[in-house]
């Protein structure tokens, strides 16, 4: 049965509509420019706007020039009306910050804290995210949520991280975290957070991109038609386990061959027993052994990113603890993927990116700020 939509339907819906683009848009907003974009008729426009600032949810801006009659005053929503808490766990640290509906991060802490897959370590970033509200003076009513990243695949139905290399364990659980804060927690992998952050806060306004992150374990994000692409099971974009040679090495995950065991940052310090950075010294001083190995990792690389290509079409942003060392040999690895591209060659198809703590928490809080953007 098709279900019949009321007045008051169609007067959420507009309130919605309008709010969406205030909050969005680039450019100034005022009431004319609303009837105007919208299609909607002034009354409707007028008495939004009039509710929507009555909630406190916008607010009245500058007084701009006009072309005739009273000068108008712009909109703007009221960006500390509600705020998002986004924790990153990394193996080594943890970094926590408070954000409010700009993406602004009013409040941030970093905890030097090697990860341990227990009550205690969760009990610690509890402590952290309690602390950090009774600094900024915030009452906890006015926060949306705790946005969690976790480098590796998280299936949100299960509650739990299946698997993440880069924490040194292959499970998870993180329901006694989500037991312990008191507010509601969403889990989100530290790739997606990142593509996320640069297309909902207009840094990147390319409709399709794809991320390839490359740290101890390997991360993908897939931004299409100018939305996430997560596929039936929430784990499109695992990269890293793309085989590349038949029977080759042994992966985190069981198989041999994985893109992941031939450019993960650990297949190439763990396997010698040495530091990435180390690696990294070697290699500038010309050691013979250590040029060979990543004259080979370039090529697996170059691989990865064509194929990738291949597949989607579009841009590729190669991000990671692997950025800061990959820019220097950026040619060779340009040589590399156009040998093996087998069209577009012309074309620029990768990119190096970067691995920005603040964007990956500012990209976690997305969900709950679109949360919130949904319900007004
Ligand atoms: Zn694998």
């Amino acid at each position: 049965m098709v279900k019949k939509i009321s007045n008051i339907d169609v007067a959420k819906i507009n309130r919605s509509i309008i709010y969406k683009y205030i909050y969005f848009s680039e450019e100034k907003v005022t009431v004319n420019k609303l009837v105007k974009k919208l299609k909607l008729s002034r009354p409707t426009v007028e008495n939004n706007i009039r509710s929507l600032l009555e909630g406190g949810y916008i607010k009245s801006g500058e007084q701009i020039e006009s072309t005739g009659g009273r000068k108008p005053k712009t909109l703007e929503v009221v960006s500390d009306f509600k705020y998002v808490i986004g924790c990153l766990i990394s193996y080594r640290c943890i970094n926590i910050g408070l954000i409010n509906l700009a993406g602004e991060i009013l409040e941030k802490k970093d905890i030097k804290r090697t990860f341990e897959n227990d009550k205690e370590y969760f009990d610690d970033i509890d402590k952290a995210i309690k602390s950090l509200i009774k600094k900024s003076n915030i009452e906890k009513k006015d926060i949306l949520g705790v946005s969690v990243v976790i480098p590796g695949p998280i299936d949100n139905s299960l509650d739990e991280v299946i698997y993440s290399p880069p924490l040194e364990n292959e499970y998870i659980d993180i329901k006694y975290l989500k037991s312990v804060i008191e507010l509601p927690v969403c889990v989100v992998n530290d790739v997606n957070a990142i593509g996320i952050a640069r297309h909902f806060f207009n840094a990147d306004n390319d409709s399709n991109k794809v991320y390839l992150n490359i740290a101890r374990g390997i991360g993908g994000f897939i931004w299409t038609a100018g939305d996430k692409y997560i596929g039936d099971n929430g784990i499109a974009g695992e990269f890293g386990h793309m085989k590349i040679v038949p029977n080759g090495k042994m992966c985190h995950c069981s198989q041999k061959g994985c893109l992941e065991a031939y450019i993960s940052t650990s297949c190439i310090s763990d396997e010698l027993d040495i530091t990435l950075e180390e690696f990294m010294e070697k290699l500038n001083e010309g050691d013979k052994r250590i040029t060979k190995l990543w004259l080979d990792y370039l090529d697996y690389l170059a691989i990865g990113v064509t194929n990738i290509y291949c597949v989607f079409n579009c841009k590729v942003v190669i991000g990671g603890e692997i950025t800061e060392h990959l820019k220097r040999y950026k040619k060779v690895l340009d040589t590399k993927v156009i040998d093996y591209l087998p069209f577009d060659k012309e074309k620029v198809i990768y990119q190096i990116g970067s691995y920005n703590k603040e964007d990956i928490i500012l990209g976690a809080c997305v969900h709950y700020i679109n949360k919130h953007i949904d319900t007004i």
